[in-house]
């Protein structure tokens, strides 16, 4: 799919690059030539190992803290990326996390996080992207967009989720975010696409693969019966940046080894 080299002179940021499928996709970027900055929200010597790795392939990135959630904080970084890079041309929207809890016990702390950072933080950095984008067009031989927005989502913006609202929520609201993105910034020649990933193994799900038995229970709602790697999605970021993906925009890719596909139902239901 993916051939090397095929984002040479382009820069891309990454949020939540210091862990699972944020890292996949920075590392796979780097690979194909982009120079990135390896957003974080704690761990710094994470961030710092991402960086570390890039560079000793001889790859260009930097680390940098910032909370998604907060709009003072990506404004700063977005300042950052143009001001070391000199402008931006791929945004990785990917940062998120679960605060999980049965729905008459959420608490609105742990409504309001997820969606300000999985929902929020989208529209904080989308925005921010955008501004530029417009501003400096497309750049003949750089690339045939003007730039490109990619939207972590998941199999739950289409699959309902009990137990975890919030999150499902959140990403139901990154599909029409997306979309909505993606008709308004077309005529500028700006692509949005989502990637809804399945079941990758990352921290955030660690209780559904850790044990052989949680593993060969997650396995029943995986039809191609395996679990995905950050570097799945790492491939499919890259390509979807990529100018072969140049007519693709305002749609969600989902990435899920048959997850989608009601495997409830594979013997007649
Ligand atoms: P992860 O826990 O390994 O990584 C989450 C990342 O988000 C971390 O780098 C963390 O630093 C960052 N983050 C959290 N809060 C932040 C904030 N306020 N500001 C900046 N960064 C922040 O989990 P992951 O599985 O790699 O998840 C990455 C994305 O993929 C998330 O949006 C998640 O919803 C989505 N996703 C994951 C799966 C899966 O199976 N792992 C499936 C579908 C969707």
């Amino acid at each position: 799919m993916a051939s090397t080299k095929q984002l040479e002179g382009q820069v891309a940021l990454v949020t939540g690059a210091d862990s699972g499928i944020g890292k996949g996709v920075a590392l796979a970027l780097a690979q194909a030539g982009a120079k990135v900055l390896i957003n974080y929200a704690h761990n710094q010597a994470a961030a710092d190992e991402v960086v570390k790795i890039i560079k000793e392939a001889g790859g260009e990135a930097f680390a940098h803290q910032t909370d998604v959630s907060q709009e003072e904080q990506v404004e700063t970084m977005f300042a950052k990326i143009i001001q070391t890079y000199g402008t931006i041309d791929i945004l990785i929207n990917n940062a998120g996390l679960q605060k999980d809890a049965k729905f008459v016990d959420m608490t609105l702390d742990q409504w309001n996080t997820v969606i300000g950072v999985n929902l929020t933080g989208q529209f904080l950095c989308s925005r921010e992207a955008a501004k530029e984008f417009i501003k400096r067009g497309v750049v003949e031989g750089v690339s045939r967009a003007a730039g490109k927005i990619i939207c972590m989502s998941s199999v739950h913006e289409v699959i309902p989720w009990a137990g975890h609202v919030n999150y499902a929520a959140s990403k139901g609201g990154i599909s029409m975010f997306m979309k909505s993105i993606a008709q308004e910034l077309a005529p500028h020649k700006i692509r949005v696409v989502g990637i809804g990933p399945g079941a990758i193994q990352t921290p955030i799900n660690k209780e559904a693969w850790e044990t052989p038995q949680a593993l060969n229970k997650l396995l029943e709602l995986i039809p191609y019966n395996r679990i995905g790697q950050p570097d799945d999605i790492g491939k499919l970021a890259t390509w979807l940046a990529s100018d072969e993906a140049d007519y693709i925009t305002g749609v969600t890719i989902f990435m899920d080894g048959g997850m989608t596909l009601y495997p409830g139902f594979a013997d007649n239901g």
